[in-house]
């Protein structure tokens, strides 16, 4: 998406609520069309109305990224209503915590299936179109748990690791092709993710200092919007 951002498209997920709200936000101050997808349909109503207030058009498609049929819907969805999008953020995301003896097998499947097969669904749907139109930005947000090991989170941190795998290897695949790959590795960041995590550990969770606001989030994807790079941190590298 290195055009301006006039009426440019933008898909995000997990735009209910932190980083995706953020960031959907900061697109429609920039003057970009937004669709917005999450569970929860009310807040979704809501961002929708304070982006339109900023005289872009917001779609609101309610999603499960963990359903692969209703990704394609929103996708599907995007094109009817706009014929087109420039770029797909992979946001949707949950944390857990819990020991490995105490975590219910579901609990990581849950994980997993939005986390990692949720990006996996929407990297189908946006390519898919990027391929039909023959360019498009897509951006996963991994974490830094991409990249370094940490106890009590051993869900959290395999789904991230995966995702920047996953990412890194599709962004080989699509090199030339005019669709560009980029994942964002933010540090902690203030978000409502804290209050939204199953928890077995009996602990009260709380990011690990020092934490970011979720609009510098919004900025460091703008700018990969802009200017298309493979890996983008936000806060400190974390590498084990
Ligand atoms: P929030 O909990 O504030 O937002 C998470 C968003 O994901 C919500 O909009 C939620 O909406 C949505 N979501 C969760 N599950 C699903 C699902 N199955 N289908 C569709 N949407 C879903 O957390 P953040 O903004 O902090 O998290 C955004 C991303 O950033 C996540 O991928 C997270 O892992 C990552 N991240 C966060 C960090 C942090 O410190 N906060 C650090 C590093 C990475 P709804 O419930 O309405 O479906």
């Amino acid at each position: 998406m290195k055009r301006a951002w006039k009426n440019r498209v933008v898909v995000v997920t997990g735009a209910s609520s932190g980083i995706g709200r953020a960031t959907a936000l900061a697109l429609a101050k920039k003057g970009a069309h937004v669709v917005l997808a999450a569970r929860r349909e009310e807040p979704l109503e809501d961002l929708a109305r304070e982006c339109e207030a900023l005289g872009v058009r917001a779609i609101v498609v309610p999603t499960d990224v963990s359903d692969a049929a209703a990704v394609q819907r929103l996708a599907e969805e995007a094109r009817t209503a706009f014929g087109h999008f420039d770029a797909w953020i992979n946001n949707a995301g949950v944390y857990l915590m819990g020991r490995l003896e105490e975590t219910p097998d579901d609990a990581f499947r849950q994980v997993m299936e939005t986390n990692f097969f949720g990006t996996v669904s929407g990297a189908r749907a946006a390519v898919a179109q990027f391929r039909r139109q023959g360019y498009g930005t897509l951006v996963n947000v991994s974490s830094t748990f991409g990249t370094v090991a940490a106890p009590y989170v051993s869900a959290y941190v395999a789904s991230k690791h995966a995702v920047r795998g996953f990412s890194a290897s599709v962004r080989q695949e699509l090199l030339d092709t005019g669709i560009d790959v980029c994942t964002i590795l933010p540090a902690a960041i203030d978000t409502p993710l804290w209050q939204h995590t199953a928890n077995y550990t009996g602990w009260r969770i709380r990011p690990v200092e020092p934490v970011y606001t979720p609009e510098r989030v919004a900025r460091a994807i703008l700018r990969v919007l802009r200017s298309p790079r493979h890996e983008v941190f936000v806060g400190p590298v974390a590498r084990s």
